[in-house]
């Protein structure tokens, strides 16, 4: 909603590891851009009550208070009887689609040229339930849950944001070849969804034969937009990244019915956390997405602008990531110069 003062507030969870140092990028570049929002900075260390892994309530608060949040990468406390945090907040909300674009950067040359690509991850169960337990000491089980509803609204969501962006193709990712029962609902939730979109196409690829095709010429997805079950999300999306350059390049957008969180693909990069060389180009592009989600289009297209043009601008200019010698501040200024 909007401030009275005309500025939006938005909730900033900066997150562990290079977290706050991306962060900062980006609060200085909307400071230079005079992007017209306003940083809520919440804390979401997260609570442990009743065994179950609980965000502060006013963290919560704070996003339902604002209805857009823009987040770093969160670490998951290895052994400590916590689930991630990650899938708490997509949980909390109800997020139940994230959405991937991955999109070759100009100036930055990788193996591959003119990559195009969008990735609907289902975001709240599948291989993610978090369902597992030892039935006998040295044998477990883990339950990867596959529903109707979940799979229909992020089908649903895929069909309407293929319509959106003009195209108008969905590709159904899976592996009900193996998975019979439960892969099967979700490629049979999508044809199903389907009817409802006479002027989009449907259709169907097996996880692997993805795989094989996205890396052999990733040109052939340019003009479809691929929705799958969550852990075949997780890992073609950083298959997409590498296409692209890595993970220090690709944003995504969690999205509920009420609540949408953005943040960058990448985790917490623990082996550079704290030494001012983290790309923040992922979150700057989240940020992008999220403007966008707001109707601040302008804003979007001037700070996306700059950051390629900066990307493109030579290594001196670029992250280690990327093959180049500026550390997170420098990157930011230049940023700001290309404003
Ligand atoms: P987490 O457990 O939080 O997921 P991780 O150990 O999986 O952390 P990632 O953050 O997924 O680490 O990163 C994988 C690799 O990519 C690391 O080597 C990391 O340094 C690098 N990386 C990720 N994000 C960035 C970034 N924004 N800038 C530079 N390098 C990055
Ligand atoms: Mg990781």
């Amino acid at each position: 909603a909007k401030n009275p003062n005309g500025t939006y507030t938005v909730t900033l969870i900066e997150g562990d590891g290079i977290g706050p140092e991306i962060a900062d990028a980006v609060k200085d570049i909307y400071a230079a851009a005079e992007v017209p929002i306003e940083w809520e900075p919440v804390d979401v260390t997260p609570l442990l009550i009743d065994g179950k892994t609980t965000l502060p309530q006013p963290a919560v608060d704070s996003v339902n208070r604002n209805k857009v949040a823009l987040k770093g990468p969160l670490a998951t406390p290895v052994g400590k009887g916590h689930t991630s945090m990650n899938l708490t907040l997509r949980r909390t909300f109800n997020l139940f689609a994230n959405v991937r674009p991955c999109k070759s950067i100009v100036g930055y040359e990788t193996p591959y040229e003119n990559v195009d690509t969008v990735l609907i991850r289902e975001n709240t169960e599948g291989e993610y339930s978090g369902i597992e337990h030892t039935i006998v000491p040295g044998v477990v089980q883990s339950i990867k849950l596959i529903t109707k509803p979940a799979s229909e609204k992020v089908i649903r969501y895929a069909f309407e944001y293929a319509k959106s962006v003009g195209k108008p193709h969905v590709l159904v990712v899976h592996k009900a070849s193996i998975m019979k029962l439960s892969d099967g609902l979700f490629v049979n939730t999508a044809k199903e969804v389907a009817k409802e979109y006479p002027d989009v196409s449907l259709d169907f690829e097996l996880l692997d034969n993805t795989s094989l095709k996205l890396t052999a010429d990733p040109n052939q997805y340019k003009n479809i937009v691929m929705v799958m079950p969550n852990l075949y999300g997780d890992i073609m999306s950083d298959l997409s990244s590498g296409l692209i350059g890595g993970l220090g390049l690709t944003p995504s957008g969690n999205m509920g019915n009420v609540v949408s969180i953005f943040e960058a693909v990448h985790g917490s990069a623990p082996d550079i956390a704290g030494k001012g060389l983290a790309n923040p180009t992922a979150l700057l592009l989240s940020s992008c997405m999220m403007l966008r989600h707001m109707s601040l289009n302008n804003y979007a297209d001037k700070i996306e602008g700059a950051v390629l043009k900066t990307i493109a601008s030579g290594p001196e200019n670029r992250t280690g990531d990327l093959k180049g010698t500026a550390s997170t501040k420098h990157f930011a200024s230049q940023v700001i110069a290309n404003l």
